[in-house]
């Protein structure tokens, strides 16, 4: 089976913090199928470590202010390409990222609250007709 996955869930720093979210599960499935790893806000030309951002009104914002919204649509539209060429079985993503949220993400108050809906590269994937998990589904 081949699988993409936010490259942060195998243990790439690209997180907003320089850090990562390795996930035992997703490294597991890394040794028994092919995987191709993907990070939109890197893709999208944001640095790591970066400002977090959240969909505010529709609009990807820096909590600085900053509108960071082409970028995030950028990166989404590169994971959208290289999905398209490669035809993953399934994508697992990242939980409550404005990028990679599947099922919920930041209500863009930057006040750690949750709202249903998914985020920009997670949204425009299942919109194309991807099968996208939150890896904490798996
Ligand atoms: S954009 Fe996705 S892959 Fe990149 S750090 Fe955020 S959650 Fe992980």
């Amino acid at each position: 089976m081949k699988i993409m996955v936010s490259a942060c869930l195998s243990g790439e720093n690209c997180k907003y913090n320089g850090g990562n979210n390795r996930n035992e599960k997703v490294l597991h499935l890394m040794t028994e199928n092919e995987v191709i790893t993907v990070c939109p806000e890197q893709m999208g030309g944001l640095p790591t470590p970066r400002v977090p951002a959240e969909i505010v009104d529709g609009v990807v914002t820096a909590k600085d202010g900053r509108i960071v919204d082409a970028e995030f649509r950028a990166g989404a539209e590169k994971c959208l390409e290289i999905a398209r060429r490669e035809k993953p079985d399934l994508i697992v993503l990242q939980s409550r990222s404005p990028s990679c949220g599947v099922r919920q993400r930041y209500d863009g108050t930057f006040a750690g609250k949750l709202v249903n809906g998914a985020g920009i590269t997670a949204q425009l994937l299942m919109e194309e007709g991807f099968r996208v998990v939150d890896v904490e589904d798996i």
